[in-house]
């Protein structure tokens, strides 16, 4: 059996995590999931639709919000109970540390951001590193494969299942486990209520907008196009925007049917975060820079003059 760890925001699953469960169900055995408190029980019908048979609940009242070692200890209490071949989860910086937290408890090693699983003994991965620009191949010799699977490496697929039978446990939680937690939360939401997680397009801006006043275009863009607003590193490092909005492999790592990428450089990190997106439009000056070898369409020009034109030509299609 494959124990999955489905990842949720107050009861809102992580899209990332379906992708887990199929990643799992590929591998051939049965799939279990585990969701960490009582908000994610109401997940049963979609983790049953993605092919886990049971979904096990880990609650206990020190587990209000996300608590990442308290989910590691409540993975660990599971694991030595169930005893599955392999614990996956998404390669999302919250699933990255949760099994990290699961392997470290168990003196195991963790396997992170994997796009190919093969169990056996050793169990073989390949996974992303350097963000992506290495793929490595590497032994995992464990009983138990502890490992996350790289963001979009694989296309959810939707089996049809019944619900997942629910399952309630209370783990063996100690003081400590409790002591990395969510004090307060800044709104992740940019205007319109688009995240960058379910955007299906992302006008995203670099040093290039020269200031947090020259994104007004670029929201303007966005909330004609239904989406939202990313940026590059430089741009939440000098304060322009929020971190929620950084697209990257410290931010957010994105797959929207278009990206807008206007005034950035295409350092690999940045590449990293965007490169899955299915069209990419590239807006520069430079015809050198490094990102137009990723991008579908690219316009050579200054954005305070493209982005503005392509509103209006925009609008005036759209009547
Ligand atoms: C460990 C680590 C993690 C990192 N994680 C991330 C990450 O998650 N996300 C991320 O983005 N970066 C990340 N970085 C930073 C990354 O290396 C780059 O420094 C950053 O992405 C560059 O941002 P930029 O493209 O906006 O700026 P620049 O590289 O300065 O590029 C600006 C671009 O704007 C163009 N330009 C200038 N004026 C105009 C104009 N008027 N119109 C059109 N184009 C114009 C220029 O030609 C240039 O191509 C990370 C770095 C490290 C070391």
């Amino acid at each position: 059996m494959i124990l999955v760890l489905v990842d949720h925001d107050r009861g809102e699953i992580d899209p990332l995590s379906l992708r887990a469960l199929t990643s799992a169900h590929k591998l051939g055995h049965d799939v279990e999931a585990i969701v960490i408190g009582n908000d994610g029980a109401a997940l049963a019908n979609i983790v049953g639709e993605y092919g886990a048979q049971v979904l096990h609940v880990a609650s206990h009242a020190a587990i209000t919000d996300y608590t990442p070692m308290a989910s590691g200890r409540a993975l660990k209490d599971l694991v030595e109970k169930l005893k599955p071949a392999a614990v996956l989860a998404a390669g999302s910086p919250r699933g990255n540390e949760q099994l990290a937290h699961l392997a470290a408890f168990l003196d195991i090693p963790m396997a992170a951001e994997c796009l190919e699983i093969t169990l056996g003994s050793p169990h073989h991965v390949l996974r992303a590193r350097w963000a992506g620009n290495l793929i490595e191949s590497a032994y995992v010799h464990a009983e138990l494969l502890v490992a996350t699977v790289l963001s979009f490496s694989v296309e959810p697929e939707s089996i049809s299942g019944a619900a997942a039978t629910v399952a309630q446990f209370e783990p063996a939680l100690q003081p400590a486990d409790s002591v990395v937690k969510i004090l307060s939360r800044d709104a992740g939401e940019s205007k319109g209520g688009v995240t960058l997680n379910d955007a299906k397009v992302i006008v995203s801006g670099g040093r290039g907008v020269g200031g947090p006043d020259g994104f007004g275009n670029l929201e303007e863009l966005a909330a004609l196009l239904g989406g939202t607003v990313g940026c590059s590193r430089v741009v939440t490092s000098s304060g322009w925007r929020p971190h929620a909005e950084q697209v990257g492999q410290t931010g957010t790592k994105v797959a929207p049917d278009l990206y807008i990428a206007a005034g950035i450089s295409g350092a690999m990190q940045h590449i990293a975060g965007m490169k899955n997106s299915k069209t990419i439009v590239v807006i520069n000056t430079d015809p050198e820079a490094p990102i137009l070898r990723y991008a579908d369409y690219a316009i050579i020009g200054d954005l305070h003059q493209v982005i503005p034109a392509l509103t209006s030509a925009i609008r005036q299609a759209k009547g």
